[in-house]
């Protein structure tokens, strides 16, 4: 089959390309078209061949019921019955928009659209093309996401021509919508009304109209012995094909607990993504990183989830990282459609950060221009098991210098670039959490205990090493004693790697 693409622009709705959609949904065909949650594969909702074709062209299981749409509030009497009074009130405040609402069913509505229920999922959108398509169609579209099943669902026209070309009859391109997550689902046929499904009408909203809402609680869990009673909600939807996983935490916690992670697997050879936001995308260094938006705009976030997970069905990663977000406002929906996209698979930012006792290593000689820059570049070759910030700080230095020339020359000669380098007194740049200082000698080591004691963790090389003697200046001394210097260093930062790999292998140790 071909599929007709149209554009159509929200604003000037061409009517010509509506009325042709709508003789199609009228002869039984399929119309993907966008609402303000996620586009929706319209189809006549009373025609059961129709809803047949919907299942094929999705390959969703037929006991997956469909969400009828309509356009206009008089269309609910026909399909559903026993309307309770709080429907009205909440049609009154939250129709059109991302409400879906169930009611018991009417004969009038095939047992092929609800998947077999007695009962009948109803909303009214508010995307102006998506209510023009509904009335041309013939007032009941029922309409589920675009996507083929167990793709995430489609937030733009392209994501419904990816999964669905050449099997539905038309797409009707409005743009990306609004919201990004399907509708919230409310059960009307139990007391209090219950929640299905989180959407961007939240509970808190519900609870301003009716006097109490509840919450089908297996929606936080992936507990097969107690299922979902929106019999969609049990599949594992939205399934990226990366192992997603959600890392739970502070952000700043977050932020190093996928670090760390992504250090780690890069290490053993695999390829990594990560689900960031704006406000810690430039914190991330390892693997493949979008933004999923800021994080103190949950709206722009939840709209890009979809996207971007499609984003990674593209690119070549085995796992996903993603940062979690606040369980509030429309975060409830987004947290639910990540952990449903994850199988709930969520870890603990702190059980990871605390496997990790050093962050920075600081190598701190006199002036900074000699030994302890390099010391810093021979630990930045070493092997080492987990990620480490190294950089060198001088206890006297007075205005940035460039390297010593007889430590550039010695460097040279050991093949170890130096462009631009500056010296930079302790503690410039530094904070004490998660910080190894490592000195040259004893004196360093004094002077950084007396004047700093944020610096908890201040030792000297041989110290931690566990023995051998400091390593003094050479300042205006032999090339051979620059030889020396370098040598003495290589062996000490040898060991200091060796250690820290040690304790990393054993962190219960720490
Ligand atoms: P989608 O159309 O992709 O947003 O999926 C529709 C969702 O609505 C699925 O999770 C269905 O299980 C749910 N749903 C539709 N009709 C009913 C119903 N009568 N009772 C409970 N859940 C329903
Ligand atoms: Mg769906």
């Amino acid at each position: 089959m071909k599929t007709q693409i149209y554009k159509i622009d929200r604003n000037r709705i061409d009517m010509d390309i509506i009325e042709q959609a709508g003789e199609i949904l009228k002869n039984g065909g399929l119309v993907a078209f966008p609402t303000e949650t996620v586009y929706g594969l319209g189809a006549n909702a009373l025609d059961e061949r129709a809803a047949e074709k919907t299942y094929a062209a999705k390959g969703r299981p037929s006991d997956n019921p469909l969400i009828v749409h309509i356009a206009r509030l008089e269309e609910l009497d026909g399909i559903a019955a026993d309307i309770p009074i709080a429907a009205k009130t909440l049609a009154d405040n939250f129709w059109p928009g991302p409400l879906t609402m169930i009611f018991r069913k009417s004969e009038k509505v095939p047992y092929k659209t609800t998947g077999g229920l007695d009962t009948v999922a109803v909303r009214m959108p508010e995307d102006e093309i998506a209510r023009e398509l509904i009335l041309a169609g013939g007032g009941y579209i029922s309409a589920p996401s675009a996507n083929a099943s167990g793709r995430p669902s489609p937030t733009a026209a392209k994501h419904v021509e990816t999964d669905l070309d050449g099997k539905i009859d038309m797409i009707l391109d409005g743009g990306s919508v609004d919201i990004g997550v399907e509708s919230t689902i409310l059960d009307m046929t139990v007391v209090p009304p219950m929640i299905l499904r989180p959407g961007a009408v939240t509970r808190e909203m519900l609870e301003l109209v009716l006097p109490e809402v509840a919450v089908d609680e297996t929606l936080l869990t992936d507990d097969s012995a107690c299922p979902p009673k929106a019999p969609g909600m049990k599949y594992r939807h939205y399934a990226p094909k990366a192992e997603l996983i959600i890392v739970e935490g502070r952000p700043g916690e977050a932020v190093k607990a996928i670090r760390q992670i992504a250090y780690e697997q890069r290490r053993l050879g695999y390829q990594i993504g990560i689900i960031a936001t704006s406000e810690t995308i430039d914190l991330y260094t390892t693997g493949i990183i979008k933004n999923i938006g800021p994080r103190e705009n949950e709206k722009a976030v939840a709209r890009s989830l979809y996207k971007i997970l499609r984003e990674f069905d593209e690119e070549d990663v085995q796992y996903i990282y993603s940062e979690a977000f606040p369980q509030s406002g429309i975060g409830t929906a987004l947290m639910n459609r990540l952990g449903k996209a994850a199988g709930h698979h969520i870890i603990r930012a702190e059980d990871i950060t605390c496997l990790q006792k050093y962050r920075q290593i600081v190598f701190v000689s006199n002036s900074d221009n000699c030994r302890a820059p390099i010391a810093a570049a021979l630990m930045r070759k070493q092997p080492l098991l987990q990620e480490y910030r190294i950089v060198s700080r001088g206890i006297v230095v007075l205005f940035p210098e460039p390297l010593n020339p007889r430590a550039e020359e010695l460097m040279k000669r050991h093949n170890i670039a130096w462009d631009g380098y500056e010296t930079i007194a302790f503690p410039e740049g530094l904070s004490g959490e998660d910080t190894l200082v490592l000195t040259m000698q004893e004196s360093q080591k004094s002077k950084i205990q007396s004047d700093f004691p944020e610096f908890t963790d201040v030792c000297t090389l041989p110290e931690y090493v566990g023995g051998g003697e400091e390593i003094p200046s050479v300042y205006g001394q032999t090339e051979e004693q620059y030889e020396h210097m370098y040598e003495l260093l290589l062996s000490y930062v040898t060991r200091v790697a060796q250690r820290l790999n040690e304790e990393a292998k054993n962190p219960n140790q720490l």
